[in-house]
């Protein structure tokens, strides 16, 4: 058996586009979409994160701003301007990459941003929105990851989901957002003794680790799901998940690719957030 792909490049398509079409009824109503993306620094990756998202905001009729800030930046500085675009009526999301250089502290950043604004859902307050089920922004990877679940109908309710990763980013909040569809959550991290004991009892095993060949066949239960959010390079560079892609395919039901799996939804779903937090104003 082989499993069926599900395709993080076609679906981010179909939410570009979806994202399209509501940011043109949404300027006829006098509300473009505004993103601020501020990128401190000339870390190669993130130059390459932050053009992407401009790209895909411009794409889809959104208005962008790129702020590109010097690496020695003083962290009072880049509270300056995230406070400047919190009172800017033109931004309606603001997202500072990751990471940051040393000398700043992040948590003071990302608390400095307007909840109201926080479309990467990285605020305190948007965890404990998504924590206790209130409206909120929801962190882009795991909200993509839902998603593409979504997409191929599959019923959570009394699933068993284990999530590989606890990080406040992608493992925590997935964990939670599977959770409020029912499933039976299991969070393993560096410490989990026995890591492919768990896997194998899970009817979903999203991965989200940031290491090569973390989930392999022999860890998954035949026709499970498989959501591989990790970024590695092979030997060769070439781009590659967490999950051993070619044999695990063999055995699980469906299965995302690295690249064109997660990736391109996490994208996606910034520009779904962004455009959520426009059409908030209109009904403040
Ligand atoms: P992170 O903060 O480094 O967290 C990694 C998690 O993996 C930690 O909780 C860690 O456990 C756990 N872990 C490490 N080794 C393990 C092992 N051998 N067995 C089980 N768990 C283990 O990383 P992250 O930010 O969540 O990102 C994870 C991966 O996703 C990375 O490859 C990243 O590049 C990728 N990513 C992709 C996207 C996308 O859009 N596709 C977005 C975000 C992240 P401890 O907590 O015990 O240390």
């Amino acid at each position: 058996m082989s499993a069926q792909l599900i395709d993080g490049n076609a679906l981010a398509q179909h939410w570009r586009e979806q994202v399209a079409r509501d940011c043109v009824a949404l300027q006829a109503r006098g509300v473009k979409p505004g993103l601020a993306v501020l990128l401190v620094g000339d870390n190669p990756a993130s130059q390459v994160y932050v053009r992407n998202k401009v790209k895909a905001c411009e794409q889809a009729g959104l208005h962008s701003v790129l702020e590109q800030l010097p690496a020695d930046l003083s962290e009072s500085d880049l509270l300056a301007r995230v406070h400047a675009l919190n009172r800017d009526p033109l931004i309606h999301g603001i997202l500072v990459q990751l990471p940051l250089p040393d000398h700043i502290d992040a948590h003071q950043v990302i608390e400095a941003i307007d909840p109201a604004k926080d479309v990467d859902g990285f605020h305190v307050a948007s965890a404990g929105a998504l924590m206790t089920g209130l409206p909120g922004f929801w962190p882009c990877t795991p909200h993509g990851c839902m998603k593409m679940l979504e997409s191929i109908d599959y019923p959570l309710s009394g699933k068993h989901a284990v999530v590989i990763g606890r990080s406040n980013i992608v493992g925590k909040p997935m964990a939670l957002m599977l959770l409020a569809q029912n499933a039976t959550v299991t969070i393993c991290h560096s410490r989990t003794v026995n890591l492919k004991a768990m896997t194998l009892q899970a009817d979903v095993i999203v991965a989200a680790v940031g290491q090569r060949n973390t989930v392999t066949a022999d860890m998954v239960k035949p026709g499970a799901v498989v959501i591989d959010v990790g970024m590695n390079r092979n030997e060769a560079g070439k781009l590659c998940g967490d999950v051993d892609f070619e044999a695990v395919r063999q055995v699980a039901g469906h299965i995302t690719p690295v690249p064109g799996g997660v990736g391109p939804m996490t994208i996606a779903m910034l520009l779904v957030n962004t455009l959520e937090s426009a059409r908030r104003t209109l009904s403040v």
